[in-house]
């Protein structure tokens, strides 16, 4: 064992896992480089926060000439211009017509708590319905909405209370939109009225559960359902956000919208910066005083964020989301039958995922995702996996990833899926 993992062992508890056992040393746009010198192609991103890429040059020089001015005041003291700019950014972007208001924070979870109170003092109701295999974060009630057990929730709680789960649409495992729907129904049943229920939170491309494209059919009728019984409907994209899905926001791929939207991966380049947008009159229903947090809105990262929508703009990463997200797909189908392994390719834009059976069944195959991730880490290539049934390989590449590095990759993954 190197000194430095030893030295983490004894530091550091268990429960924060990590995945690599080398550490970074630097890295730029889409490639890393560790302690011993040793190149990686970084298909992780970060789980997904650079969409940029590391050390995108704008974004370098945007935190730079900020940390020239101050680099904390919090926002609910002294206030500060870029807070302000960013959310009028994101309210003209953010999908539908309506009027709409933005609020900071640091973390996707953190993003998710307030959309939840926002939820709960906009409808004066308690209750909230998640999703099987939905992942929300690591704070208590994201815990509580998340919906896979190992390894968020084992050995934690008490939950809190007035939170209902339903399966999520996946035609590959027998969950259809009607089962799904189905569920609501029966919920309403036999556990809860739906005038108790504040709001309903769904992933519109679901993250750690597998990156499952919620079917269109099934966001419209939630949204009937929402409507029906004045439920709010939340949008969680802390995953799927910015450009990654080949439309700036994911809900952009629906004809309906949600009332609430939460943000935080890419939003700011690796700065943490997360955020609520919603509509005006809902976003305004917290009493003064009771949204914010002493860094929410942090200025270095409110600054990271301007430069990041400058890049995707002009880099046209929204399109090149598409692009990769094509040649990626392409690829991995072309495989399909020199690896009987692969079960489904799916993905919108650039949220690209592949997942295993044992060949000739129906059977998950998570050993053979962990496989495909060592190997190709092996070669050079960090690939992270996810899935309910950990058997899906995920693909989380900057979108500023050069060609050349981009087609390495692929070359990577094909040896790895055929080792
Ligand atoms: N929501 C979704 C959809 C996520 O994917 C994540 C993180 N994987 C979170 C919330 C929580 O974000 P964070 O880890 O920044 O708290």
């Amino acid at each position: 064992m190197s000194d430095l993992l030893k030295r983490k062992a004894e530091a550091t508890p268990r429960g924060v896992g990590v995945m690599c056992n080398f550490f970074i040393d630097h890295a730029k746009n889409s490639e890393i480089w560790d302690t011993e010198g040793n190149r990686y192609i970084d298909f992780a991103g970060g789980i997904g926060v650079l969409n940029t890429g590391h050390l995108h040059p704008k974004v370098q020089a945007a935190v730079a000439a900020q940390l020239q001015k101050f680099s904390h005041s919090c926002y609910q003291v002294v206030p500060y211009e870029s807070y302000i700019s960013l959310a009028e950014k994101i309210n003209k972007k953010a999908p539908g017509n309506h009027a709409k208001k933005t609020a900071f924070f640091s973390t996707g979870a953190e993003a998710v708590e307030n959309a939840i109170k926002i939820a709960h003092s906009a409808t004066g109701r308690p209750a909230i319905i998640a999703f099987g295999g939905a992942f929300h974060g690591r704070t208590s009630l994201t815990m509580a909405l998340t919906g896979k057990v190992v390894p968020y929730k084992v050995g934690f709680g008490p939950f809190p209370g007035d939170i209902f789960r339903i399966p999520f649409p996946n035609a590959l495992h027998n969950i259809s939109v009607e089962d799904s729907l189905d569920s609501l129904e029966k919920l309403f049943k036999y556990d809860v009225e739906a005038t108790r229920v504040a709001a309903i939170i769904v992933e519109p491309v679901q993250g750690e559960g597998g990156f499952n494209p919620a079917p269109l059919e099934f966001m419209r009728k939630l949204r009937a359902v929402c409507d029906q019984h004045g439920i709010l409907l939340i949008a969680d994209e802390v995953q799927a956000g910015f450009a990654r899905t080949g439309k700036f926001f994911a809900m952009e791929h629906f004809d309906v919208q949600a009332d609430l939207i939460t943000m935080a991966k890419s939003l700011a380049g690796g700065f943490p910066l997360s955020a609520v947008v919603g509509r005006a009159e809902i976003m305004d229903a917290p009493a003064p005083g009771g949204l914010g947090g002493t860094y929410a809105g942090n200025p270095l990262a409110l600054a990271a964020a301007e430069a990041v929508f400058d890049v995707i703009e002009e880099e046209q990463l929204v399109a090149r989301a598409q692009n990769l997200g094509d040649r990626l797909q392409e690829k991995l189908r072309s495989l399909k039958s020199a690896v009987p392994q692969i079960a489904d390719v799916r993905g919108l834009g650039a949220m690209v995922a592949v997942e295993f059976m044992k060949p000739g069944t129906h059977e998950p195959d998570a050993e053979f995702a962990k496989k495909v991730q060592t190997v190709a880490l092996g070669k050079g290539l960090l690939l992270l996996t996810c899935g309910s049934y950990y058997n899906v390989v995920r693909f989380l590449f900057p979108l500023t990833i050069e060609d050349t590095v981009f087609e390495e990759a692929l070359g990577i993954l094909e040896a790895a899926l055929k080792a």
